[in-house]
């Protein structure tokens, strides 16, 4: 829903300052359509129908994976494609993998989403209806902005979507932007001290050149800038960094890499999640012995690490695989199974 749009709207009407406070809760809590806002008069309800699109996004295909995961993509009013992922886990988590813009302008080298066309930023409230079209599927209590694009390309987006999602039952605490380490928004978002919003760092690779290989983002805000921001976060929030790293077999996975990697970093500031591989082509994942071994020396180190849980790879939707080129295959793909998958 786009909320200016709908403040503007009751202000045309002369409604009163509450009524857009009403019409976000209900929407917040899960409500499918304004028909259902039974505090607000019948005439008010259909005048939104007609004038406040209920979401600034349209469904065009959603497909769920034999694990439960659901990766549903979505198309702007003008035209962007664009995808996100609900994760169900078994201890009752469910995780929302949210964009921050369609496509990505960046060129990670294993990610597919770079490979596609840029499209442009995603508002807030586009961000925040992925949101909350999986939010009326189901209660929804952690959000990673992990999906497409570079959240710190669009901070002030990324982060007005971020603070109204409690709203949905997701706190801050819950909540993890990711970043390739795009500095000036990496910046802005750690002055903002005031809430609690987790941090993610993609590193991927400690060596600068091979970072450089696989980030070519790296040669224009270096690691060590980063990093130094990272500290800044932890020292003014109290919180852990999550450092991500894919696991490319013979290209950043040696015991080597791992040793460089734990010289960069220090378990008081940091937590290093081990990300297998999600197929887009061009690497091999590392096996399970070598993510192991990787691990084993950040723990000598006494550097925490885990190993992440891969959800939904048999829909495209995991880590690195959310891409999407409007006339192309996946597009087709995902519109043939649209509406069987849910059975
Ligand atoms: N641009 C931000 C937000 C996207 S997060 C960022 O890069 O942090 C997506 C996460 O998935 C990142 O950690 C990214 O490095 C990782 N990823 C990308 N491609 C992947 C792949 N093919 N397999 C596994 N993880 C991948």
């Amino acid at each position: 829903m786009d909320l200016a749009l709908l403040e503007r709207t009751l202000a045309e009407r002369g409604e009163p300052a509450y009524r857009a406070r009403q019409v976000w809760e209900w929407t917040s809590r899960g409500a499918a359509s304004y028909g259902e806002m039974t505090t607000l008069p019948q005439r008010l309800r259909r005048s939104l129908e007609e004038e406040v699109p209920f979401s600034t996004l349209e469904v065009v295909a959603e497909r769920v994976s034999r694990d439960g995961t659901v990766k549903t993509l979505f198309r702007t009013h003008d035209g962007h494609p664009v995808e996100a992922v609900l994760m169900r886990y078994r201890d009752g988590r469910r995780s929302l993998c949210l964009s921050s813009q369609s496509g990505c302008p960046l060129t990670c080298t294993f990610c597919a989403t770079g490979r596609m066309r840029f499209g442009r930023n995603l508002t807030a409230s586009e961000i925040l209806d992925q949101a909350l079209h999986f939010r009326r599927r189901e209660p929804v209590s952690h959000a990673v902005y992990m999906g497409m694009g570079e959240p710190f390309l669009n901070v002030e987006n990324v982060l007005a979507s971020a603070h109204r999602l409690p709203d949905l039952g997701i706190t801050h605490r819950r909540t993890t932007i990711s970043t390739v380490g795009w500095l000036p928004g990496l910046r802005r978002f750690v002055d903002e001290v005031a809430h609690p919003i987790r941090l993610a760092l993609s590193l991927h690779a400690a060596d600068p050149a091979k970072r450089s290989e696989l980030m070519p983002v790296n040669d224009r805000y270096p690691l060590a800038d980063v990093l130094a921001e990272c500290r800044r976060y932890v020292a003014l929030r109290r919180r852990k960094v999550f450092v991500e790293v894919v696991m490319l077999a013979g290209v950043n996975d040696s015991e080597e890499d791992a040793r460089a990697l734990a010289a960069l970093l220090d378990g008081r500031s940091f937590k290093v999640n081990l990300i297998p591989y999600n197929p887009t082509g061009r690497y091999e994942g590392s096996s399970r012995d070598a993510i192991e071994r990787f691990k084993r020396v950040l723990e000598r180190a006494r550097i925490p690490a885990t190993v992440r849980l891969t959800r939904g790879r048999d829909i495209e939707a995991a880590c690195g695989q959310l891409a999407v080129t409007v006339r192309g295959r996946q597009l087709r793909a995902a519109r043939s199974t649209a509406g069987s998958s849910n059975a």
